[in-house]
C-alpha cells in the first residue's frame, strides 16, 4: 500500500512538472505571437507602404486604423520609398512628439488712433430778425418767469436773474446821464432820457415806450397761454388770442404759436445788458427794449410764429399765417407794433412778429387809420 503513494507522489510530481512545462511553453509561444503582431507587424507594415500599389494602401490603411490606436507620431508625410530601412526600435516609436511650438500670439491691432472727433459745429441758432429791436425776446425760455412753473410771476416770486445770464464783465460803456437824448444811428438810446413812469400800467392801451415806462415791480395778472411753452400773458389777451388762432387755423390751415409773452424787469434788464455787450451799443439801442421800457412787462405782448417754424422770423410777414395776420389781427384786437417805416414813432425797427393787445376798438381804428399807437393815442 505504501509503494502506490510514493508512486503517486512520484507520479504527482512528473505531472506537475509537465503542467510547468506546458505553462512555460504557452508564455514563450504567448511572446513569439506578441512579438510578431506587434513588433514585426509595424515594420512591415512600414515596408509594405512604400510599396504604395493603390490597391493594397487603402487595405493598409484599413488595417491600419482597425488596428492602430496607439499610433504615436504623427503620420509623417508619406515619406518617399526608403529602402527597407531598419524596423525601428519599439523604444524610438515611445519618444513623445515635441509639441509644436507655441506660435506667438499675434501682437494686438494697434486701437486706431481715435480720429480727432470732429468739433461740433454750433448749431446756427435760429435767426432772430436782425431789425428787430427786441430781439431779446428769442430766448426769454431761459428766464425764470417765463412761466412754466405754473404759479403766475408775481414781484415777489421774480426771482433775480441768475448770475450766469449775467454774460462776463462787459467793458464799461458809459452810460448817458440821463438830460440830452442821445441817438445812436437815428435810434434814441434809452439811458439818455428820464422816462415818465406810467399811472395805467393795467390799462388795455398803457403806452410803454422809450419815453413811457412802469415801475420795476410791476406784474400783471397773468394765465398760462395756450400754443406756447408755458408762456404767460393778461387774461384779456389769452383769450382774445385762443379765438384769433383758432380762425386763423380755420383759415389757412396753420396754428400760431406764442415764443415770447409776459418778461419780468429783471428779465429785460439782463437782456438789455448782454445786447450791448454781444450785439453793440447801436443795435442795442435800436433792438433791445430797455427795462422798465419793454411791452412784456405788461403782458400785452406776444412774439408770434407757428407751431411748424417755432421761431419768430423777420419773414414772419410774407407767411401764409403772417398774411392772415396782417389782414385780420385786428379783427380779434391784436396791431403789428412795431410796423416798418415807423421807426422814428415807435423808437425800434420793424418787428414782424411782435404783436400788441389793446383790444378789438382801438385796434380797428388803428388798421384802417395805419397809425401806430403812439400816434393813435398822441403821444408821439
Ligand atoms: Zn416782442
Amino acid at each position: 500500500m505504501r509503494k502506490k503513494r510514493k508512486n503517486a507522489k512520484g507520479g504527482n510530481s512528473l505531472s506537475m512538472t509537465m503542467v510547468y512545462g506546458l505553462l512555460f511553453a504557452l508564455v514563450v509561444v504567448g511572446m513569439v505571437i506578441y512579438y510578431d503582431s506587434h513588433i514585426i507587424a509595424k515594420g512591415q507594415t512600414e515596408i509594405r507602404t512604400s510599396d504604395s500599389t493603390p490597391a493594397t494602401e487603402s487595405a493598409v490603411y484599413a488595417d491600419i486604423t482597425a488596428r492602430t490606436t496607439y499610433r504615436l507620431s504623427p503620420t509623417p508625410s508619406p515619406t518617399p520609398a526608403l529602402s527597407a530601412s531598419p524596423i525601428p526600435s519599439p523604444r524610438s516609436a515611445l519618444t513623445p512628439t515635441p509639441f509644436p511650438t507655441p506660435r506667438p500670439s499675434p501682437s494686438p491691432t494697434p486701437s486706431p488712433t481715435p480720429r480727432p472727433t470732429r468739433k461740433a459745429t454750433p448749431t446756427p441758432q435760429p435767426a432772430s430778425d436782425p431789425t428787430s429791436p427786441s430781439v431779446t425776446e428769442t430766448d426769454p425760455s431761459t428766464t425764470p418767469n417765463s412761466g412754466s412753473s405754473g404759479t403766475p410771476p408775481t414781484t415777489q416770486n421774480v426771482p433775480p436773474t441768475p448770475a450766469s445770464a449775467a454774460t462776463p464783465t462787459p467793458t464799461p460803456i458809459p452810460t448817458p446821464v440821463p438830460g440830452e437824448p442821445v441817438y445812436i444811428n437815428g435810434f434814441l438810446d434809452p439811458r439818455s432820457v428820464t422816462p415818465e413812469i406810467i399811472s395805467n400800467p393795467s390799462s388795455i392801451t398803457a403806452l410803454v415806450n422809450k419815453y413811457h415806462a412802469v415801475t420795476k415791480d410791476y406784474v400783471p395778472s397773468l394765465v398760462p397761454a395756450k400754443s406756447s411753452n408755458g408762456r404767460y400773458i393778461r387774461p384779456e389777451a389769452a383769450d382774445a388770442w385762443d379765438l384769433m388762432r383758432e380762425a386763423c387755423h380755420e383759415d389757412t390751415g396753420k396754428t400760431l404759436y406764442l415764443t415770447s409773452g409776459y418778461r419780468s424787469y429783471a428779465t429785460q434788464k439782463a437782456s438789455f445788458e448782454n445786447a450791448i455787450i454781444n450785439k453793440g451799443l447801436e443795435r442795442a439801442v435800436s433792438k433791445y427794449a430797455y427795462p422798465g421800457r419793454s411791452e412784456h412787462q405788461l403782458g400785452l405782448a406776444l412774439d408770434i410764429a407757428t407751431t411748424s417754424y417755432k421761431t419768430i422770423s423777420g419773414s414772419f410777414l410774407s407767411t401764409e399765417a403772417g398774411q392772415w395776420m396782417t389782414e385780420h389781427a385786428h379783427e380779434y384786437g391784436f396791431i403789428l407794433r412795431y410796423p416798418s417805416g415807423k421807426e422814428s414813432i415807435t423808437g425800434y425797427a420793424f418787428e414782424a412778429w411782435h404783436y400788441r393787445y389793446i383790444g378789438v376798438d382801438a385796434a380797428t381804428a388803428m388798421h384802417s387809420s395805419g397809425q401806430t399807437l403812439e400816434e393813435y393815442l398822441g403821444k408821439t
